[in-house]
């Protein structure tokens, strides 16, 4: 039995004092593969070294996180934009909108996702999207944008039933992560008739840590605490939670 965190920052210097023990702790419990989404042009040499100590399990994605938008946008874009060129990437991300720390720069936001989306349908990667408090916006720009190649996965999904819905049928896949094991999260119900082969598994390392860690440090072997909530909600053994879900991961990064 393997798991796939499809979105992990364990590059992320809250673990530079035990990364290799949590990595490694991670790995002898069955989670295989780490997906890491950049964030900005800071956290690409250490996004880089993780996936060169560990590179049967690590996996790097290129992109501009929306909270990383601000008036030198244009100047970050083009560096990140340059790395596409030097090796390999499994994803545009961690891309997308958020209107909850900010709105001071949404323009700019909105005008760095879609040229992100571009790049991803011209170099024909799927996207990995962060939608805080954005759903309805994201879900419009995908849907003016909509292109074959045009594919990938809603991080953190946080909407509704509907939303879920629409989400699938654009193509997307829903990242189910700590917010399932909150008591009041909502998602339970969000994707209650949502069939398994729709999602994937993630932990947003370091944080929303799932229950009962919530409030701690997140940490990539957590995924298994999402992973036996799942397999309780949808009443399936949590190796078939494990297999779908690895599955559907392996797929839309194409690994
Ligand atoms: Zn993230």
């Amino acid at each position: 039995m393997n798991f796939v965190d499809t979105h992990t920052h364990m590059y992320a210097e809250e673990f530079d004092k035990d990364r290799k023990e949590v990595m490694d702790k991670a790995i002898k419990n069955g989670i295989t593969h780490f997906f890491l989404p950049n964030v900005d042009v800071h956290s690409i040499q250490p996004m880089l070294n993780l996936c060169w100590d560990y590179q049967d399990n690590c996996f790097p994605m290129m992109g501009l996180h929306p909270c990383s938008v601000d008036e030198h946008v244009e100047a970050h874009l083009f560096q990140i934009q340059k790395w596409f060129k030097k090796r390999k990437f499994y994803g545009v991300g961690e891309i997308g909108l958020d209107y909850y720390w900010s709105l001071d720069f949404k323009e700019q936001q909105i005008s760095a996702f879609k040229k992100q989306i571009q790049w991803a349908i011209q170099i024909d990667l799927p996207i990995v999207i962060h939608s805080r408090n954005s759903t309805e916006d994201v879900i419009s720009i995908l849907k003016e944008m909509h292109h074959p190649r045009l594919r990938g996965i809603f991080h953190c999904f946080s909407g509704n039933n509907q939303q879920a819905k629409e989400v699938i049928s654009l193509g997307f896949l829903l990242g189910i992560g700590g917010v399932l094991t909150f008591k009041n999260g909502g998602l339970d119900k969000a994707i209650e008739d949502i069939d398994l082969k729709h999602m994937v598994l993630e932990t947003d390392a370091p944080y929303l840590a799932p229950v009962p860690f919530r409030g701690k440090r997140n940490e990539s072997f957590y995924v298994l605490e999402i992973a036996k909530k799942l397999a309780e909600l949808k009443n399936v053994g949590l190796n078939q939670v494990a297999e779908i879900t690895t599955q559907n991961a392996l797929a839309v990064f194409s690994v």
